[in-house]
């Protein structure tokens, strides 16, 4: 207990960064629940469930733009306004349509930079959570011989075994080519902004956790946590997992981090909680 009252202390102490944090909504999907949430009793129905409706639902998609005294930093590009074209060679287009109309109110990561008077060539260091499609679908926006673009270790060296143009939610044409600066993870970008590895929903997916002096700690799980239903408890696994395994110790790490830290997780794609937090141009955290 003392050993985790000192950590406590310590941390507190490094809440010092001026940072202005925004949230900006970059599209939403629509799909079958059950990719992203198995429920108890919903993987196998029997002969009298047979005509059970299943759930479509809507997954919100977000970036992070952190306005730090060292620069400028992005986490996660969202979804592409020309999904339908990007995305055709995947077949993803009938299981995940973008929801237009939802769209054209809450904007796109262009729209959403725009909005802050910002375009990509003003972003020094873009953070990708992990190359899924629904993560890095603006990346090449970034290309651009300024913005320095950051995954994990071991995602790039995963996406690199991939055979084809397609592998699950990696659509390789979303980021072949582009100059991807590898990171070990675990470590602060900059005083105040830690990259999380987190595991276990692809090779080396990653969370970002903030340390604000105003907010306290904001830790963003992208797709380590998909949902609020997905954190539990009980913790709800989801058929889009590399490594189950690893998922879930991914998801009791980011559980004991914000119950020493009293941080406030936020979501991959939870579509009530986004309507929670402050995603207008206006808002921000600090
Ligand atoms: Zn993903």
């Amino acid at each position: 207990m003392c050993d985790m009252r000192s950590t406590e202390i310590e941390e507190t102490q490094l809440v010092t960064a001026e940072m202005k944090v925004h949230v900006l909504r970059t599209g939403t999907l629509e799909g079958d629940l059950s990719w992203f949430l198995l429920r108890k009793g919903d993987t196998f129905i029997d002969r009298y469930h047979k005509d059970d409706p299943r759930i479509w639902s809507h997954y919100p998609t977000h970036a992070v733009l952190i306005e730090h005294p060292e620069g400028r930093i992005l986490w996660d590009t969202g979804l592409p306004r020309n999904w339908e074209e990007q995305w055709a060679p995947a077949g993803f287009n009938d299981y995940f349509p973008v929801t237009e109309d939802v769209n054209a109110t809450t904007g796109w990561l262009d729209s959403g930079l725009a909005s802050l008077e910002l375009a990509p060539e003003d972003i020094d260091v873009l953070v990708l959570s992990h190359l899924h499609y629904d993560h890095v679908g603006n990346a090449r926006m970034f290309d651009n011989g300024k913005t320095r673009i950051i995954a994990n270790n071991n995602e790039i060296a995963g996406v690199k075994t991939i055979e084809g143009t397609v592998d699950g939610a990696h659509l390789v044409s979303e980021f072949l080519g582009l100059p991807l600066e590898g990171t070990p993870g675990d470590v602060d970008l900059v005083e105040g902004v830690h990259l999380i590895n987190t595991p276990g929903h692809t090779w080396g997916t990653m969370s970002l956790q903030l340390d604000l002096p105003n907010d306290g700690t904001k830790i963003f799980t992208s797709d380590a946590i998909y949902l609020k239903d997905s954190y539990g408890p009980p913790i709800v696994g989801s058929p889009i997992v590399w490594d189950n395994r690893m998922w879930l110790e991914s998801v009791h790490k980011l559980r004991g981090i914000a119950d020493r830290t009293g941080a406030e997780l936020i979501f991959g794609h939870d579509k009530d909680q986004i309507e929670l937090i402050k995603t207008g141009p206006d808002e921000f955290y600090s």
